[in-house]
């Protein structure tokens, strides 16, 4: 299906009409695409279109990114950006064209909403109606790994003041507009005091700013539990990247289907827009695929852009053909479905539709909804840093803490003693247990001798003596205390 391009190009020059980026992706995604560019313009959204072209033809053709250096050019010209799914290639070295979009674009927020449409969509959970807004850009997936022994890889999860500044207040800027109740923050910061207590901390910090809107923090592996048994205790959500990338989709697919979700993507002056499933290439061009979670990507894209009232009629329309049971394979069931349709007569039924709204389901209105305007952060007075150590990182193949702890005393001096050593995280030196297993990426922390003050001169002498002595450091990591606070895990078991 094309999409009718006299609706989008008829007048570029008219005050309206909002030039955006698409790219129709691969497998399913030209397919819904025209599908949902077909309704939105058919509801009167007034888009001046420029298509570019990404994923697995321009991954194929050699580059490891899936987008040509002029295609980043119109995205960020301008700016608004609706993309279909793109396939990966296996192996190879490719690059996640999604993950790169989001930090090269400074694209922080992840808005998904997953909604029940009980009894039209199938669910256990009739009264959900859930947003997950999740911290887009750090965590895990800013991608730092590296293999420092034979036995041992290590990701680094990096966790920034701004980036939880940024995603919490979004969270609460978000209830605060749409009349939300309430907000919940799930971290682990039981195990990861530092990286996830610092968004635990943030999360509690901003909360204060709005008392209106009820808080609550949640250890994410219960909070997650509950989630998907009780979806209907959470309103709005706030998370790190990872738990946020999972959770967002188990609560997609409990409130009916992950076909049905679209996700936004917001930064501070770009944003994109896509539905939250893959390509599902096996489906791809037979006219099968749900257009929906890219629609309603969409109609969050017409309303980042000011074209509400297009948003609100795309949206009581859609609801209206999923209430009058014409569905596609996906969510099609016997007894509540009324008609199994294929992508095209799916969009043909919405369209059809436009300028009703649904009886029983809760029709939407967006008169108040608008982008999202947050201060821009401003970083805080610096804190006290002082350095109180270091820690070692060494690859050797013994099995005997005890043994290593004798090799790895040589490099002391007067100044600097050997304090721990850790396996895994775990206090294997002094008194450590027989029963712990032990790789072969052992952490040794140095200490001032009591009474000294240690310098960066104490690391650089404690390497050169750990090159001297054939002792094989891959890494270290110094210690810090801030406003005297220590501000590095101890071994467990301390
Ligand atoms: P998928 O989401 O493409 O498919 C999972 C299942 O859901 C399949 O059974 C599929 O048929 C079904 N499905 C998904 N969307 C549907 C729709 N709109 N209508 C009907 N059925 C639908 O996940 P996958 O199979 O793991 O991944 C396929 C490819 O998509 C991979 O190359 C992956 O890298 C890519 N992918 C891309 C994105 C993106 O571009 N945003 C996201 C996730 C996966």
């Amino acid at each position: 299906m094309d999409y009718p391009s006299e609706l989008c190009s008829a007048n570029p020059k008219h005050p309206k009409m909002k030039k955006i980026t698409i790219a129709k992706g691969d497998g399913i995604g030209p397919e819904i695409m025209d599908a949902t560019l077909k309704i939105i313009l058919t509801a009167g959204a007034e888009l001046e279109i420029e298509e570019v072209e990404v994923g697995e033809k321009i991954y194929l053709a050699g580059n490891t990114s899936g987008i040509a250096r002029e295609s980043w050019d119109i995205i960020r010209r301008n700016k608004i950006f609706l993309k279909a799914p793109i396939t990966t290639p296996q192996g190879g070295g490719y690059k996640s064209l999604n993950v790169t979009t989001r930090k090269f674009l400074e694209l922080y927020a992840n808005v998904r909403p997953c909604v029940s449409f009980h009894p039209f969509v199938q669910t256990l959970h009739p009264g959900m109606d859930v947003v997950i807004i999740r911290e887009n850009e750090e965590d895990l997936y800013a991608g730092i790994e590296h293999q420092q022994t034979d036995e041992v890889v290590q990701c680094l999860k990096l966790i920034s003041r701004p980036g939880c500044e940024k995603i919490v207040r979004y969270a609460f800027e978000f209830a605060r507009q749409y009349r939300r109740k309430k907000v919940t923050c799930f971290t682990k910061d039981n195990i990861m005091k530092q990286t996830d207590g610092l968004f635990h901390k943030v999360f509690d910090d901003i909360a204060k700013e709005y008392p209106e809107i009820e808080n609550e923090h949640w250890i994410v592996d219960i909070g997650a539990a509950k989630l998907a048994d009780m979806p209907e205790l959470f309103d709005v959500m706030v998370m790190p990247n990872l738990y946020g990338d999972v959770l967002s989709d188990v609560a997609a697919q409990i409130a009916g289907s992950v076909g049905l979700a679209g996700s936004a993507n917001i930064g501070e002056s770009c944003a994109m827009f896509e539905a939250i499933h893959g390509s599902a290439p096996r489906r791809a061009g037979q006219n099968m695929a749900n257009p929906s979670g890219l629609l309603q990507a969409a109609i969050m894209m017409l309303i980042h852009i000011g074209q509400n009232s297009v948003a609100e009629k795309v949206q009581n329309g859609w609801l209206k053909t999923m209430e009058d049971g014409i569905h596609t394979y996906d969510i099609y069931r016997e007894g509540t479905s009324r008609r199994k349709v294929g992508t095209h007569e799916f969009a043909m039924a919405v369209i059809a539709n436009l300028g009703s709204f649904p009886a029983s389901l809760q029709p939407v209105s967006y008169a108040g909804g608008k982008p999202l305007i947050l201060p821009r952060y401003t970083r805080k007075e610096p804190a006290r840093k002082e350095l109180e150590g270091v820690d070692l990182f060494i690859h050797w193949r013994g099995v005997d803490p005890d043994e290593l702890a004798g090799r790895i005393k040589k490099i002391e001096t007067g100044q600097v003693k050997l304090t721990m050593i850790t396996n895994r995280g775990i206090k294997v030196w002094p008194d450590g247990f027989e029963e712990t297993f032990c790789t072969d990426h052992w952490r040794c922390r140095f200490k001032p001798a009591e009474g000294q003050i240690f310098s960066h001169h104490d690391i650089i002498g404690l390497l050169t003596r750990a090159d001297e002595e054939s002792v094989d450091t891959v890494k270290t990591e110094n210690l810090y205390s801030f406003d005297g606070i220590p501000a590095y895990s101890l071994g467990q078991g301390q």
